[in-house]
């Protein structure tokens, strides 16, 4: 039995638990039993990079930090294709994603590596009874709306439903590909940013916690992997601050801000890229890393505590507003 001793209440809930990791045995059982075709490695990929979509655009960079504005509408269509992630509801993610935020890498953090270990900020965390609930004093801002309150309770039905109508209109062979093999990659591919973002990568900023820049997690998560950046300057739609860190979910903003489907998206500051080229600058000159500058990081830390905090209380300022 799993159990960790720093709080006996996190304990793994098994029965919770059993159709998480019976999705993982029946993936690798269709990977093998099931023979990839150039069809079927298609419809895997187009249901991974969708969802992923989702996942950073919607539970993320919108309902978790409301970095852009969009209509009621698209709002919907976000969560919709979010809960299809298999990773409850928007109200559920964005309520613990903004409680990281608050606590990264300190003791109330949920899912911290440094404290806790790899495979707790991974996915233990996940499959503890303790976390199962909705913090809703945390997303009041969203809870206004009945559908997503909707989608969030009944998180479950909607992959059940499409799973059940992928494999009744496109075949067996493409619901285990589609269906549970792309699933399981997207579980783990969004886990990583919990995980080996705060582990491996360089870091620009000193930030509180331990977050850092990674291309090839960028890459599978198209765009989260400038995790250091982001928790430098949590309140901006873009995460990879330059052009060449590439950020797919931020090019798809601005692609839909042109069709004016999303619009008010929070770019970062100039004085914030500045800063951060005069850090890279100074790690390039040999001067040893940007992190261990004194007057930098005394500002940049500073900073970081500042910016965490005002996206936080932009979202209460709007609840107090009704807005
Ligand atoms: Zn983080
Ligand atoms: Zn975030």
């Amino acid at each position: 039995m799993l159990e960790f001793e720093y709080d006996p209440d996190q304990k793994i809930d098994w029965l919770q638990t059993a159709p998480f990791l019976g999705v993982h045995v029946a993936a690798v059982i269709g990977l093998f039993a099931i023979p990839p075709t150039r069809e079927l490695v298609a419809w895997a990929v187009v249901f991974y990079l969708v969802r992923m979509w989702s996942i950073i655009v919607g539970y993320h960079r919108y309902f978790s930090h409301r970095s852009f504005k969009t209509s009621r509408v698209f709002q919907f269509i976000m969560a919709f294709i979010g809960v299809s992630c298999v990773q409850k509801g928007p109200l559920w993610w964005a309520a613990h994603h903004r409680h990281h935020h608050r606590h990264s890498d300190q003791e109330p953090d949920i899912h911290s590596p440094t404290l806790r270990g790899f495979f707790w900020s991974h996915m233990g965390w996940i499959m503890c009874k303790k976390y199962h609930a909705t913090e809703h004093h945390k997303i009041r801002d969203f809870m206004k709306y009945p559908e997503l309150r909707w989608l969030d309770r009944h998180y479950i039905a909607v992959p059940v439903a499409l799973g059940a109508l992928l494999w009744w209109l496109a075949g067996f062979e493409v619901f285990v590909w589609a269906g549970l093999i792309s699933t399981v990659v997207l579980w783990h591919g969004t886990f990583t940013i919990n995980s080996l973002a705060h582990v491996f990568g360089k870091r620009r900023f000193k930030t509180k916690d331990t977050s850092r820049n990674n291309l090839f997690l960028s890459l599978v998560t198209l765009g989260e992997g400038w995790h250091n950046n982001h928790h430098y300057y949590p309140g901006s739609a873009r995460q990879g601050f330059y052009w060449w860190e590439i950020d797919i979910g931020y090019y798809s903003l601005r692609l839909l801000a042109l069709f004016g489907i999303v619009w008010d998206i929070n770019e970062v500051p100039q004085r914030i890229l500045d800063k951060g080229r005069t850090l890279d600058q100074k790690v390039s000159g040999n001067q040893g890393p940007a992190e261990s500058t004194p007057s930098a990081a005394a500002e940049a830390t500073s900073s970081a505590a500042k910016s965490a905090p005002a996206a936080e209380s932009e979202t209460e300022s709007s609840l107090a507003a009704g807005g």
